[in-house]
């Protein structure tokens, strides 16, 4: 599936510009700077290819990619920026529901967590809503080589003790990091299995 190209296809502002559901897809979410461009650029080999941009409101669109001939990779705007207008945010919050809910080719939602900072109160309420929309997610903590010591055991344990509450969540959490390559090849591995 990583073997091929993979191509930005289009951005979507509006459930009517979305590509037709004839394909399967994954999607990736999280907050903003969780590491989701990078770890974008680097599952698909690709450099630039998801924008490294941070700045609200530039990102407010849900970019889909081809993956192979037969998939789409699906890149969700980053949440949890404070600072991002009130009709921004409500805007994009419709799209997702919208999306989340309305899509039967969507097989999983990656849900990409800062291994330093572990689930935050704006991760829960995108969990709420995929366990409502019944989409399956499954965590993949980024910047796995920041945590230092223990640090990483627990927030691999606390995440663990809380994805058993959570009825949509898979139950295998994914270690990655974009900058030592930890984890990507198995990422990888999970999302060809999907299709
Ligand atoms: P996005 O906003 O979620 O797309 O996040 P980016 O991919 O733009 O990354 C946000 C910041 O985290 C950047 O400064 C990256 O260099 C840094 N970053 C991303 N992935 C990793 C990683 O695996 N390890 C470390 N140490 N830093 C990372």
């Amino acid at each position: 599936l990583f073997a091929g190209p993979c191509d930005f296809l289009k951005g979507v502002v509006a459930m009517d510009g979305l590509p037709p559901a004839d394909r399967l897809e994954v999607c990736f979410a999280g907050r903003s700077n969780v590491g989701k461009s990078s770890l974008i650029n680097a599952l698909t080999g690709r450099k630039a290819l998801a924008r490294a941009s941070n700045t609200p409101g530039r990102t407010q669109e849900i970019n889909f990619f081809t993956l192979g001939e037969q998939f789409y990779l699906v890149d969700l705007p980053g949440y949890g920026f404070a600072e991002a207008p009130k009709p921004v945010v409500e805007k994009w919050q419709a799209l997702l529901r919208a999306y989340l809910s309305g899509r039967p080719t969507l097989r999983r939602v990656m849900l990409l967590i800062d291994a330093r900072h572990g689930i935050k109160a704006v991760d829960e309420e995108i969990m709420t809503l995929l366990n409502r929309a019944a989409v399956t997610f499954q965590v993949v903590l980024t910047k796995a080589d920041k945590p230092r010591g223990g640090a990483l055991n627990a927030t691999v344990a606390e995440v663990a003790e809380r994805l058993g509450k959570q009825p949509a969540a898979f139950p295998e959490i994914l270690l990655t990091s974009s900058e030592s390559g930890a984890g990507i090849e198995q990422l990888r591995a999970v999302i060809a299995a999907m299709h």
